[in-house]
């Protein structure tokens, strides 16, 4: 089984979004009480408790407590569950120790089972833009409008999770379980593309093709330069404290969209292509700590190759198609032709010129090339020139008159 996340924006009115908030702000407490139970119980009997246990001193303290009694049983529960999970991370080694949170660091409720239903399913938008509207009602919380921009397997939906962002937008996330990808590829696969990531080009394909990297963070740092100035000046927890902290996770997210966004659309473009995708076995944290100056680790960050891999390999797999990884080393150093290394390359030089046998080309197009061939896989011809992905609308660039059309791609969520 594989679970699928299905995103959808939510509005509501204010006195929802009150009532929201006064829950999250209840579950919060309930996680900390949690959190200060487990502690005594370890000092006193030096023993942890169990998840059910857990569970049901949650449903206890529900009982007792009247800020509690506004979340729903079942909430209730999940807050006992995520606190086990998070502690058994913390016992695996794999994160910190469970803190106590702050109401604004805890966002999000979710109803495991039921407490939930959709309806009032309607149309809405014309032409391209058409999608469906739909009522969610959230037992103790109320009514929130959905906007349902894909399909949604209704049937196989297994959790309901509502989000409140730090940006102050809501989003609602279905869970669905879905078999195992069914078809893998019968044929033999046709064709591959090999795929350097760079700072300057984001995306070098083996085929000559190129994305510029639009550096999303980098464009919007002035903005974020000066709100995080006025940020660091308010009273923490204060009123006006909260109002520029939600002014600036806006701006992030307006930088994780348009990242995400490029990054599928990108995904679609080459799993619609090829068969195979061949990419470099990166350590991008380490490559990012090995960065010399300030600014090349910050465009390293903003590139944000880690998740442009995670995109890529997940267009490539959901069709049931290849994605390989070979190893990175010297990649751009060797010569595509005669397979030796270049020693004296920088990072300057974008030209890679082989000392051996002479052999020329972009510098980042040999690496794509190397990759394909550590892959196994032969070019039919080594491009000879560079040319950029087309401006396509799709893909989230500028927008030009006449452009060409294409399918508009299948968004993902989560
Ligand atoms: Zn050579």
């Amino acid at each position: 089984m594989r679970v699928r996340a299905y995103r959808f924006r939510a509005y509501c009115s204010n006195t929802t979004a009150r009532v929201l908030n006064t829950q999250l702000e209840a579950a919060c407490k309930l996680y900390n009480t949690l959190l200060h139970a487990e502690q005594e119980e370890y000092e006193e009997n030096k023993r942890t408790m169990n998840k059910t246990e857990l569970r049901q001193l949650a449903l206890d303290l529900r009982k007792q407590n009247k800020e509690f009694q506004a979340l729903h049983s079942q909430v209730a529960q999940q807050v006992a569950d995520r606190f086990y999970e998070a502690r058994q991370r913390f016992f695996e080694g794999l994160a910190n120790k469970p803190k106590k949170k702050r109401s604004h660091q805890y966002l999000s409720l979710v109803y495991p089972q039921s407490g939930w239903k959709l309806s009032n399913w309607r149309e809405a938008g014309r032409g391209k833009n058409k999608k469906r509207r739909a009522r969610l009602r959230l037992s103790k919380i109320g009514f929130f409008t959905l906007v349902i921009h894909r399909e949604l397997p209704l049937e196989q939906v297994s959790q309901v999770c509502v989000k409140l962002n730090p940006s102050g937008r809501i989003h609602v996330i279905f869970l669905v379980e879905e078999a195992e990808a069914e078809e893998q590829q019968s044929e033999k696969p046709k064709n591959a593309v090999g795929v350097d990531l760079g700072i300057t080009r984001l995306a070098t394909l083996s085929d000559g093709r190129y994305l510029e990297n639009p550096k999303p963070l980098e464009r919007a740092l002035d903005r974020i330069r000066v709100l995080q100035r006025t940020f660091s000046r308010k009273r923490f927890l204060s009123k006006n404290w909260l109002k520029t902290k939600t002014r600036l996770a806006k701006q992030y997210e307006h930088v994780k969209n348009f990242r995400c966004d490029l990054f599928f659309k990108l995904g679609v473009l080459l799993s619609q292509e090829y068969d195979v995708l061949v990419l470099e076995d990166l350590n991008v944290q380490s490559l990012i700590q090995k960065g010399e100056t300030k600014k090349r680790r910050m465009r390293l960050y903003d590139s944000s190759f880690s998740e442009l891999r995670r995109i890529l390999e997940w267009e490539f797999l959901k069709r049931g198609k290849t994605v390989l990884a070979v190893s990175a080393y010297n990649t751009s150093r060797e010569c595509f032709l005669c397979g030796r290394i270049n020693k004296g390359l920088t990072l300057e030089d974008r030209i890679f010129h082989c000392p051996h046998c002479g052999f020329t080309l972009d510098r980042d197009l040999n690496a794509s090339l190397v990759l394909l061939r550590r892959a196994g896989w032969v070019p039919s011809a080594v491009p000879v020139e560079l040319r950029p992905i087309p401006p396509l609308p799709s893909l989230g660039l500028r927008r030009q008159g006449g452009a060409m059309k294409q399918e508009a791609p299948p968004f993902m969520a989560g």
